[in-house]
């Protein structure tokens, strides 16, 4: 595993966990945001309703009692309130100040000519917040007319606002770090569980490609992607195991298949060479070679045309065949090795059935059905083939007979290529009719199913789906 691991950076359990936290933190900065200016505009708002009580209070005052009781109400208002914590100045419409709390601590803090504009251009009271760069506290100052001739300038510190500012950092900062620390964790937990499913896949693919074929993931039975992943990725194993099973079995075959005509060759042309005297043996020995010979071709080109089959429609000749004809004709090839052996061969059949096909493959699937039927039945068997037409399955063609049958365990290996069975092996065959039939109705679209009960018979059927 360790030359196949990705570099951190690429993991993607790290890719994950760095895009939970992001996001996280991300939508926490937003909340936290939200969270800022709500109170801040809480805490603005509560001091412009303070200043603008204290405006409505000074208006009553001017027109109870007079200029000079307002300028002296504000004094003391502003004494008890504390002179560094709020102020104000009456001014005339020109801007130009009359009376004042006491000012030293608010030097820094000048009248505004384009508010006191905006306030004669009948504008509503004019709100204002001063930055003192010396202080650390905000200013928010209202403007506002007192009479038509009169303008009221009011401040106060905005000291909430500063304080909350203050541990707002504090919390956002520690927050945060809690946060991202947490994100972190949560999301690489959550990634690591994630990914550990195909890294499971992964160890089991890397352990198969050193050898291990017999390897599959462990399964965790929650049901999700990666199970279902690990599912798949255990059954395609299955499926290549077997075929290489299958491959490997077939090999085998082919090289006992191969030997035993060769063997045979070879020790009659090694007797005839050291025994041989006369013509005739070397002519019988040529006989046989032939013989031979054309046995082993036969059996390579039944191979060659099953690969031809299975490689599909492409490399066959489909046209319109009348299958009924076709089955008619194979009985009739058939009836002299039939009577041969005794063995009465039915043949049942409608007029005509129209089917779109390869003719001369059907009629080598046909052959291959009727030669094992025959071959496989005792003398005073029967042979039976019925082809019918329905809605349903389309072409229905079976072949029964009254022979040896199969049995269970052999029943699911006949359609293998070079299986021949156990109590067979007498009769000649290489064990590649039934795999060929078998290509020959699916390059069709259609398939061929047995059943069987040994020493009573079989029944091959082939449906042949309509286009
Ligand atoms: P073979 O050359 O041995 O006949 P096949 O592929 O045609 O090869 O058939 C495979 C095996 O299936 C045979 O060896 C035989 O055991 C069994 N078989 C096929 N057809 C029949 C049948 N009609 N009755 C009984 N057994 C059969």
């Amino acid at each position: 595993m360790s030359s196949g691991t990705p570099r951190l950076r690429n993991r993607l359990a790290f890719r994950l966990t760095l895009w939970y936290a992001g996001i996280f933190t991300l939508c926490s900065c937003i909340a936290f945001l939200l969270f800022y200016t709500l109170i801040t505009s809480v805490i603005r708002d509560r001091t412009n309703q303070e200043l603008a009580g204290q405006v409505r209070r000074y208006a009553a005052a001017l027109a109870s009692e007079g200029i000079e009781e307002v300028a002296r109400t504000a004094v003391i208002e502003t004494q008890a309130a504390g002179v560094r914590k709020v102020f104000f100045r009456l001014l005339y419409a020109n801007g130009v100040a009359f009376s004042s709390s006491n000012m030293e601590y608010w030097q820094d803090i000048s009248i505004s000519a384009a508010a006191v504009q905006q306030l004669l251009g009948g504008a509503g009271p004019v709100f204002e917040t001063v930055v003192i760069p010396s202080r650390r506290d905000e200013v928010r100052v209202l403007y506002a007319m007192l009479s038509p001739t009169i303008i009221v300038q009011v401040g106060e510190v905005m000291e909430n606002y500063s304080r909350f500012l203050d541990a707002f950092k504090g919390i956002f900062v520690t927050t945060m770090a809690l946060v991202i620390v947490l994100a972190a964790g949560v999301g690489w937990f959550m990634a690591r569980r994630a990914v550990s499913g195909i890294e499971a896949v992964t160890r089991t693919a890397t352990m198969i490609s050193e050898g291990a074929i017999e390897k599959r993931v462990p399964v965790k039975e929650r049901g999700d992607e990666v199970d279902q992943l690990a599912v798949t990725f255990n059954q395609m194993l299955d499926r290549v195991q077997t075929l290489l099973t299958e491959l490997k079995e077939m090999t085998d075959n082919i090289a006992h298949d191969l030997k035993s005509p060769i063997t045979r060759i070879r020790g009659a042309a090694e007797v005839t060479l050291t025994t041989g005297k006369s013509i005739t043996e070397f002519e019988s020995l040529a006989a046989s070679t032939v013989e031979e010979c054309d046995r082993l071709l036969e059996m390579i080109n039944t191979m060659l045309l099953i690969s031809k089959t299975e490689a599909g429609v492409d490399k066959l000749k489909f046209e319109e065949v009348d299958v009924a004809r076709v089955v008619r004709d194979a009985c009739e090839l058939f009836q002299p090795s039939a009577e041969d052996k005794n063995i009465g061969l039915h043949c049942d059949t409608p007029e005509r059935i129209s089917f779109y096909g390869d003719v001369s493959i059907l009629q080598r699937m046909l052959s291959n059905l009727l030669d094992n039927s025959i071959k496989y039945t005792q003398p005073g068997g029967e042979v039976k083939v019925v082809v019918a037409e329905n809605e349903k399955h389309g072409v229905l063609i079976s072949v029964s007979d009254t022979g040896i049958g199969v049995t269970a365990p052999e029943l699911p290996r006949i359609f293998e290529r070079f299986y021949r069975g156990d109590r067979s092996r007498s009769q000649t065959g290489t064990g590649l009719g039934l795999s060929l039939a078998r290509a020959i109705a699916r390059a069709h679209g259609g398939d061929i199913t047995v059943t069987s009960a040994p020493g009573q018979g079989s029944t091959f059927t082939v449906s042949l789906p309509g286009h």
